[in-house]
Order: structure tokens, then C-alpha cells, then sequence
């Protein structure tokens, strides 16, 4: 499929102009990044598993009824989609305390929350995506109105729902996650989808017994092993195959062949 101009270029992702109006290719990158970019690595393979996962997830929400701008997967790095106005607010759903909201409120690592919780933050990397109260978002429009405030927040705990049943299903435990949700024109009707991706790169995912991470948590701690967990979270989610491996391939230098003489 031809890809149009390039309309945006974030950390981990491209968006083009799609095929027709209304649409764009989504394009995912090896390229991983933390602490708004400062720290910053390749890590081949990563934007291959991240499409498959983002795929399988948001198909699965789609077919439970939840709007996503996900059309249809094109290729190995490359998803068709909608469109979408995206609203500058990233959405966090945690169940279980640790990250930032450790960091800031000196809550243990690890306690399980008695339901989750939802924050927000202002997408905005010149101010660190700061925190930010459900009153900042109504006042500076960042979401249009509180009806439509309400419809994202019911999302949010509907995704929540689904996707801590599905990661639970095979051993794992969703932690925390963020999500971003826009406005999109879809035969004359706006629509709000959630927009995106959903991967390793953006939840939180424990092993149910080890508690070992298989998330970009491996990157931003220096844990190793990156490309190995998102891979172990794609086989259990029965994206790949067992025997499947989407790391580099090395070849070794070619060597002269000697042809026999006949
Ligand atoms: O860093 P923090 O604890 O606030 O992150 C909460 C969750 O949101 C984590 O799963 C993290 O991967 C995700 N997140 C994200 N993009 C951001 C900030 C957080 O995907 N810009």
C-alpha cells in the first residue's frame, strides 16, 4: 500500500498519509526512549512485536464493542487506521501502585489498589507530561466536555477489565497501562476511538509468580533481555509460535567457496 507524506514523527512511531481520506499508516520503529528522551536506544525487532501486540489487543477490543482507530494490520512494521485528532491528555489506569506514583507519594511498590485508579497527564514533552487534575482538562478543553470526560473514564475501566482477564489468562498480571484516546470523522458522524498502541512499550506486565518484568521496564532499569520479554508476552498471547524469534539475525562473514574441481 503507498504511504503519503509523513503528517507526524513521535519516539517509537510514524504516521503518514493513508490511502484515502480520513486514514494514515501507523508505522512502529525499533527506536525506545525513557525519561522524555533521555535516554534513548535501538532495540531491533521491538516495533515488529509491538505492531503484532497492538493488534491483537485492539481487534480484541473492538470485537467487545470498543472503538479503536485500528483498521487492519498491513505488514510486519505497518497498521492501516483512522484518522484521528488525538486529545493532549495520556490516560493511566493502574491496579497496582509502582512507577511514578510510588515515586511521588511514597505509596510501598507493589500494593495491590482496592480498584483502580485513573490519572492523567498533559501530553506535552517541553513540560514532561506533567500530571494533571480532571479539572485542567475540562477548563483548557483538552476533552471537550464532561459527558465526553465520563464516555473516555468508562473506557478506560471497560479496557482495563478485558485486558487484565485476557494478560491473567496467561500468567500475567497488567500493572499498570496508559492509553490515548481522539476525535475522528467517520462517515460524517464523529467518533471518539482509542487511538494509539497498546504493548510492552505502554503497560506494565508481571509475571503472575515471578513477578519478572516483561515490559519496557526492562529498558528503562537496565535489565536486558528487552526483545526477549516482549516476545515471551507475544508467545503467551499466542501471537507467535513457540519457536518463533524476531531478534536479529546474524551472519557471519562469507567465506570463499572452493568449487570442486570436476
Ligand atoms: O511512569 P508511570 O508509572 O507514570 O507509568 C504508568 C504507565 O503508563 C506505565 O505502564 C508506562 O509504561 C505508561 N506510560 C506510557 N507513556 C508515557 C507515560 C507512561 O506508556 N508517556
Amino acid at each position: 500500500m503507498n504511504k503519503g507524506r509523513k503528517l507526524y514523527e513521535g519516539k517509537a512511531k510514524i504516521i503518514y498519509e493513508g490511502p484515502e481520506k480520513g486514514t494514515a499508516i501507523q508505522h512502529f520503529k525499533d527506536d525506545a526512549t525513557a525519561f522524555n528522551n533521555l535516554k534513548k536506544s535501538t532495540v531491533e525487532g521491538k516495533g515488529v512485536l509491538n505492531n503484532r501486540i497492538s493488534e491483537h489487543i485492539l481487534n480484541n477490543l473492538n470485537q467487545v464493542g470498543i472503538k479503536t482507530h485500528l483498521i487492519k494490520r498491513l505488514n510486519m512494521r505497518e497498521q492501516l487506521i483512522h484518522l484521528v485528532e488525538v486529545m493532549p491528555v495520556e490516560f493511566i489506569v493502574r491496579n497496582i501502585a509502582t512507577g511514578s506514583l510510588t515515586k511521588r507519594l511514597g505509596i510501598a511498590d507493589g500494593t495491590v489498589l482496592s480498584r483502580p485508579l485513573i490519572e492523567y497527564s498533559y501530553k506535552n514533552d517541553d513540560f514532561g507530561d506533567p500530571l494533571i487534575a480532571r479539572e485542567h482538562i475540562l477548563e483548557f478543553k483538552w476533552v471537550k466536555n464532561s459527558e465526553m470526560l465520563d464516555f473516555i473514564n468508562l473506557n478506560c475501566l471497560r479496557i482495563n477489565d478485558f485486558m487484565q482477564g485476557m494478560f491473567r489468562a496467561v500468567g500475567i498480571k497488567l500493572v499498570d497501562f496508559k492509553l490515548e484516546f481522539g476525535i475522528a470523522n467517520i462517515e460524517g458522524k464523529n467518533e471518539i476511538l482509542l487511538a494509539d498502541e497498546i504493548s510492552p512499550d505502554t503497560c506494565r506486565l508481571w509475571d503472575v509468580i515471578s513477578e519478572k518484568k516483561l515490559d519496557k521496564d526492562r529498558f528503562r532499569k537496565d535489565l536486558g533481555n528487552i526483545i526477549q520479554a516482549y516476545q515471551e508476552v507475544a508467545r503467551r498471547l499466542g501471537i507467535i509460535h513457540e519457536e518463533a524469534n524476531i531478534s536479529e539475525v546474524k551472519f557471519g562473514k562469507p567465506k570463499a567457496v572452493n568449487l570442486k574441481k570436476k
